[in-house]
């Protein structure tokens, strides 16, 4: 019963922090500590940018422009607990379930992000390294045991980028071929993924990716197509088709 219940907690916890650092990057401002309404660019404090643990339905707004700020439906952190729930039923392991469900946050971002606003933040970025290093520090024996597998799937993503910028400068004449963002992401899920999953979500991502292209090809000329949705579609389907990640 008290498991149960914490790992409710624990999910619910997760979504919110989850919608938190979504408003917190959407009316970010360079300067210290204060964020700026999207809409009127009206100074907010951090406290209103800040979603409401409870109720989750209600919502904050701009003092000025009355735009809401926090949109609270409930809906992330309820289904970061429900799926917390699946996970933990799936693999009986909480720290495992734990790990998956924050890498499952972090793709919400990159695919809300990436298809808004064509950026990956920085803060998914750090995330992401800092999911990493957590389990690095605690399951040191695992990972020197892979480290092979680990490097490995790092250089395969950095010759990809750089073959893919290559191919986009030279053949295309293309200036943007992948972010930065694009980049650190796709090194970081060779990390994740090893040699044999990063290949396939890599070529995934691709196949995707083109499918889409050719769609979008046909109402423009030029296209600007935001890749980082289609790595995270591909890291979910090795991460459903049996190709876990090498944790
Ligand atoms: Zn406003």
């Amino acid at each position: 019963m008290i498991k149960i219940l914490s790992i409710g907690m624990l999910g619910l916890f997760l979504g919110w922090l989850t919608l938190y650092v979504q408003y917190a990057i959407l009316h970010a401002k360079r300067a210290r500590n204060m964020f700026k309404c999207a809409a009127c660019g009206n100074e907010l404090t951090p406290r209103v940018v800040i979603p409401r643990l409870f109720p989750f339905y209600k919502h904050k707004i701009c003092m000025r422009c009355h735009t809401v700020i926090t949109k609270e439906v409930a809906l992330l952190p309820v289904v970061s607990m429900i799926v917390l729930f699946v996970l933990n039923a799936y693999f009986k392991n909480l720290y495992q379930a734990l790990l998956i469900l924050i890498l499952l946050q972090n793709f919400y971002l990159i695919i809300y992000f990436d298809i808004k606003y064509a950026i990956i933040p920085n803060v998914v970025i750090f995330s992401l390294v800092g999911v990493i290093m957590f389990h690095a520090l605690f399951n040191l024996g695992q990972v020197s045991s892979l480290i092979i597998s680990h490097m490995t799937g790092v250089l395969i993503a950095m010759t990809f980028s750089v073959v893919t910028f290559l191919i986009g400068k030279f053949v295309f004449k293309a200036d943007h071929v992948l972010g930065m963002g694009d980049i650190k992401l796709m090194v970081l899920l060779g990390w994740l993924y090893g040699l044999v999953g990063i290949s396939i979500l890599l070529n995934s991502a691709l196949v995707l990716g083109a499918i889409y292209g050719v769609t979008q090809m046909k109402k423009s000329r030029s296209i600007e197509i935001p890749f980082g949705p289609f790595l995270v579609c591909g890291a979910m389907l090795c991460m459903f088709t049996g190709q876990a990640l090498i944790f």
